[in-house]
Formats: structure tokens, sequence, C-alpha cells
């Protein structure tokens, strides 16, 4: 009766492009990061969810970034000031919390695993000064590229941040499908997600992934219900600039963007169902590529940190002693 309970609790019911690309670079970081509901157990869930978000210095800047970008149109769409000079300090303040906070994860999984983690790094103040430097170019640089341009210049007035966080329903499931920036333009209404680094072009399945953002606005009253009434956006930091990507959307592609969510529900399910009522990670396909273990705070624990290679190799040598014994 437990096992069917844990086993309901834990089943997949979100989906967000965070959570794809995750399963889709390492399954078992996937199910440690989204495997478990976050009411089970407190205590677990919450370190988890910590270790689980451990990111490199790189990528808190990125995040840092992003964090920036977004606090300076919060800003402008209630009319308050925004301080050009403050720009660094705010970044670097972000940086510097979030390695703070993962210092703490870190003496954690130490505490845990009884000696030093693999985590552990120094960040000296050249390298924080580094990324900070970076960063404001970045942001200095997204902030004359369109819409963002036209939106400060308040040439565009009829615009709106989304929350990412806000959910939009497929059947059981819950999609976090919204836009960074929604803004109207004649009859058309544009949908825009930030990516602060990426491609120059998005291949087929990051349009759909794009077009998933047409579901959100479907499901907001207020807005139009016909799919060729939107454009979708992107702006993504590209080897020195920032590149936009847009696509008028139609019924066709938003069809395709539906079923390939649901094919990703069914493949979560699936992991998930592989994961069983016990929690078996041993279960659980490793990364494919080396380069996502470098980002990942489960190095510590994962077979597949210490030596990826050989990990795969005996987790496959196991499922093929397990499938003959069946
Ligand atoms: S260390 Fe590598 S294989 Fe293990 S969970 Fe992280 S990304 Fe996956």
């Amino acid at each position: 009766m437990e096992d069917k309970r844990t086993t309901w609790v834990n089943k997949p019911k979100a989906w967000s492009v965070s959570r794809r690309t995750l399963m889709e670079q390492c399954p078992r970081a996937w199910a440690l990061k989204y495997g478990f509901a976050r009411r089970n157990t407190r205590t677990f869930n919450r370190i988890l969810t910590e270790v689980s978000d451990w990111s490199s210095p790189w990528r808190l800047m990125l995040r840092a970034l992003r964090g920036v970008i977004i606090e300076r149109l919060e800003l402008a769409s209630k009319g308050k000031d925004w301080s050009e000079s403050d720009l660094a300090a705010r970044i670097r303040f972000r940086i510097i919390g979030s390695l703070e906070r993962q210092r703490g994860t870190t003496r954690l999984i130490e505490k845990r695993i009884g000696v030093s983690s693999r985590l552990k790094m120094k960040v000296g103040n050249q390298e924080i000064g580094r990324l900070v430097e970076i960063a404001s170019h970045r942001f200095n640089a997204v902030m004359s590229c369109e819409p963002l341009s036209s939106i400060l210049e308040g040439k565009i007035t009829d615009w709106f941040l989304a929350d990412r966080l806000e959910k939009t329903s497929l059947k059981q499931y819950k999609l976090h499908v919204a836009p960074d920036i929604a803004w109207r333009k004649g009859r058309r209404w544009h949908l825009l997600r930030l990516a602060m680094q990426g491609g120059r072009e998005p291949g087929p399945e990051r349009v759909l992934e794009s077009m998933s953002m047409v579901l959100w606005a479907l499901s907001n009253s207020g807005m139009p219900v016909l799919a060729e009434r939107y454009e979708v956006s992107s702006l993504t930091w590209n080897k020195g600039s920032w590149r936009k990507w847009s696509m008028t959307a139609n019924d066709e592609q938003v069809k395709a963007a539906t079923e390939l969510i649901k094919l990703d529900m069914k493949a979560m399910c699936d992991l998930h169902y592989r994961l069983g009522p016990s929690c078996d990670l041993s279960q659980m396909p490793l990364a494919s590529n080396r380069r996502n273990c470098t980002n990942c705070g489960h190095v510590d624990t994962c077979p597949g940190g210490e030596d990826l290679h050989r990990a795969r190799l005996e987790q496959s040598a196991l499922e093929m002693a397990k499938a003959t014994k069946s």
C-alpha cells in the first residue's frame, strides 16, 4: 500500500524545457532532481534539491546575468529607476551569494561522504571579477537588442514579463511553458525566451520547445485564440553576440509541440517506473557525455562521477545479467 502511494506521489506530472534537457543529458541526474515529490520527506528532499541545483561558477554567472536582465525589466515595468553604476555590484552580489549557498551544500555532502568533496573549489576575487565583466558585457549588449531596447525606450507599450513558474494544464500534466517576455505589435503577439548561451539557430526539437509557449498563451484569457496570431522568438548569446530567432506559429507546429511534450512525459513515466517504489538508482541510465558530469552536484556519490565510461559498462553488464535471469 505504502509502495503504491510512493509511486503515485513521485509520478512525473510536470514538463519544462529544463526537465526535458536534463532527462536527455542524464536520466539519473533527472531522477535525482525531479523524481522525488518535494513534500515526501522534507529534509531528504531539501538536501537532494540543493545538491541537484549545484552549478559551476560559469553557470552561476549565467544565472546571475539572467537575474539582472529580468530585474532591469521588472523595474522598467513599474516605472522605477535603474542605476547603471550598480550593475557590476548587482551581478557580483548574485554570484557571491550563490557561491556561499553552495559552500553550505558542499559541507553537507562532505559530512555525508566523510571525505573532501570534488565540488569544493576556491573561486578567487580575480575569477569573480572576470565573470562579472563577462556578464556585464552581455547585459549591456542585450539591452540594445530588440525587443528590449524598444521596451526601455517606451516604443513598445503593450508588454509584460511572464512568470516562468506559472503552470499551464495539458490533460493531467502541468507545463512550465510561459515565455520570459510577451508583447503586442498590431494584431500580433510575440512570445520570447531568453537563453544566456546556446546555438545560433534552434534545431527542429528546439523549435517545438519554443512553440510550447503558444500553449501558455492560448490558455490565457484575453489573449488571441488562434495560433497564427503569435510569433515565437528566442534571444540567445552565441559566439560573441545576441542572436534573435523568430517564427510565426501555426496549428500544426503547436500540435507537434504538444505531441513532443506527451512523448517526453511518457519517457519520464517510464524512467519513474524503472526507478521503482524502492527508488533503485542503479537502474537509471547515466550521462551520455562526461561533460555533463563536470557540471553535476552528484559527482561525489554517483558511479558515473568517478569514471563514467566504466560505470556505464558495469551498468549494462548488470542489466544483461538481469535480463538473462528473468
Ligand atoms: S555524475 Fe554524471 S552520470 Fe552521475 S548523475 Fe551526474 S551527470 Fe549523471
